[in-house]
């Protein structure tokens, strides 16, 4: 299942993510992740309620577990081949807003970037 590998590779994204947080911050290390942003390309094609179920299964027993993920649309970088436009798409139909043709040049688009983790401190946790 695509949504699987996509919310494993999230996963993994995040927990690396923190875990290099805490070798750079050993003074004021992450604890529990709170919420989870990332953006998703126009073409990554995902069923949105797939993703947040398999996060959910995977993040069971780690420091996801029960994180709120967020998932913006990353608008596509155009260039017309035809006019030369540069615009951004963010949905269907894909047609340069300047000469409504469809032949263009972008980057990217698939998949999911991991845009911000915001963490809970093991300090405020842990205070007594
Ligand atoms: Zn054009």
């Amino acid at each position: 299942m695509h949504e699987a590998s996509l919310a494993q590779g999230l996963l993994d994204l995040v927990l690396n993510s923190l875990e290099e947080y805490n070798r750079n911050h050993p003074d004021q290390r992450g604890g529990k992740i709170k919420e989870i942003v990332c953006g998703a390309g126009l073409f990554a094609g995902f069923e949105d309620f797939t993703l947040r179920s398999c996060f959910e299964l995977f993040a069971e027993g780690t420091v996801c577990e029960g994180a709120d993920l967020k998932i913006d649309l990353v608008p596509l970088d155009c260039v017309c081949r035809r006019c030369g436009e540069k615009f951004r798409l963010s949905k269907r139909p894909f047609r340069c807003s300047n000469c409504g043709g469809d032949d263009m040049d972008f980057k990217g688009g698939a998949g999911l970037t991991l845009l911000a983790i915001n963490v809970d401190s093991e300090d405020e946790r842990n205070h007594d």
